[in-house]
């Protein structure tokens, strides 16, 4: 039976995450407006943090682990997106490698923050139409890459790359491998930072690999997989996603959540609080937008907590996963938009964060599969369509 329920030592692990993402809220200004350049660090180390003492024993019971990594999640990003930055090593590439790396690889790589570039200059949500090629060098026993991939989240900061390549153009998704590429390695080279909207505290950067020659074991998953179904090919680094979604939506949500609270302290000042005890027809318009409101980043918890609380049962989370995502992506883009609506030039104003949230939060609806991408993959599973059938 799905139960959400937290033991007292997750709840204080919680609690000291709300405490450190909200000393970073402190410096969310500062990355924001220092995105050009990589910004001098003023964020007090992790390990200075102080954090409350932690139950030593779990009295209560323990909760699923994907559940709490949802939670947490959720909670740091409720402090700002910029707690990334302090959220030690791991990017996308990471999560690849636990999904998909051998167990040799995971160990090898373990404690580097890696990164992960699918995206090409003419392939986005189209992931099959990958034009990055990697070809064996029999006699060297090495892979060599071509190609250019371009809006590789962590891509400056990280200390290598998970890249997608093909090694058949025309065997479409079964050609496609992915390849761990570290820095300094010659001919891979990031040639750009991007200039962002929001999730400035973030590094996006575009990079080219030419004539990049790895060792062959970089082949995520090993040899094997080449000939292998999953493994370092499509399926199996997709299945990387059914993870990370769900976070994504999270990030999202932690950031609606902390809208809308800016917004109902805003309000209370005015004199606008919630009764919820109150027929609607007794509430003010505003007080019954911002319960809307609520409700619906409630209904995207939910959804987020569901598919994490699958995957942590090591249940199939395919379509839950796409839901999570697609829920927590339009909740975040349209509940901060909302709250800018209520707060009118309040939530415009540089002088508070919201503006920033409404900034930050819009990516959520893109990366890891934009929501129209996500609709497609429930409608798929739901439906019992191929990607073929339905694209
Ligand atoms: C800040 C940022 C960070 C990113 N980080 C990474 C990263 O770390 N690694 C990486 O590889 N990529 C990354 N990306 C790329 C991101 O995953 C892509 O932008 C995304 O997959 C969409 O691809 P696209 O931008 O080429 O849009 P397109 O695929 O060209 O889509 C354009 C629009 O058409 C819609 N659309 C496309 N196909 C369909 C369809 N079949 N049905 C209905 N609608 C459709 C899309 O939803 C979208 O609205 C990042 C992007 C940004 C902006």
């Amino acid at each position: 039976m799905i139960d959400f329920t937290l033991s007292q030592r997750d709840e204080a692990i919680l609690e000291n995450q709300r405490e450190q993402a909200m000393l970073c809220r402190k410096y969310a200004r500062y990355y924001d407006e220092h995105e050009e350049e990589f910004a001098p660090d003023v964020l007090p180390e992790a390990d200075s943090f102080e954090s409350k003492p932690l139950p030593e024993t779990d009295s209560a019971r323990d909760t699923n682990g994907a559940v709490m990594g949802m939670l947490t999640t959720m909670m740091q990003n409720y402090g700002d997106y910029t707690i990334r930055l302090r959220r030690g090593k791991g990017g996308l590439g990471n999560a690849a490698l636990a999904a998909s790396g051998t167990p040799e690889q995971v160990e090898r790589w373990r404690g580097q923050t890696l990164a992960m570039a699918i995206t090409e200059p003419g392939c986005g949500s189209d992931s099959k139409a990958i034009q990055a090629t990697a070809v064996l060098d029999e006699a060297t026993n090495e892979w060599i890459l071509n190609g250019e991939k371009i809006f590789v989240t962590t891509g400056c900061r990280a200390d290598g790359v998970v890249v997608w390549a093909t090694l058949d153009k025309e065997a479409g998704r079964g050609g496609i491998k992915s390849f761990i590429v570290m820095k300094g390695t010659p001919g891979f080279d990031v040639t750009h930072k991007e200039k962002k909207l929001g999730i400035r505290a973030d590094d996006t950067a575009a990079m080219v690999f030419r004539d990049c020659r790895i060792p062959r074991d970089h082949l995520l998953g090993g040899k094997e997989s080449v000939s292998r179904k999953g493994g370092g090919g499509f399926k199996g680094v997709m299945k990387t996603f059914n993870m990370t979604r769900p976070a994504v939506g999270a990030i999202g949500i932690g950031i609606a959540q902390a809208a809308l609270d800016f917004t109902k302290e805003e309000l209370a000042r005015e004199g606008v609080v919630i009764d919820y005890m109150a027929a609607p027809h007794q509430r003010s318009a505003i007080a019954e937008k911002l319960i809307e409101i609520e409700a619906d980043i409630d209904a995207a918890v939910l959804d987020i907590l569901h598919s994490a609380w699958l995957s942590g049962e090591a249940k199939p989370n395919n379509t839950e996963a796409s839901i999570a995502k697609a829920k927590g992506g339009e909740v975040a883009r349209t509940a901060t938009q909302r709250c800018i609506g209520l707060l009118g030039s309040l939530g415009i104003s540089r002088e508070y964060l919201l503006e920033k949230w409404f900034r930050d939060s819009r990516i959520t609806d893109i990366y890891e599969g934009t929501g129209q991408i996500q609709r497609l993959i429930i409608a798929r599973d739901i439906l019992g369509y191929s990607a073929a059938e339905l694209s």
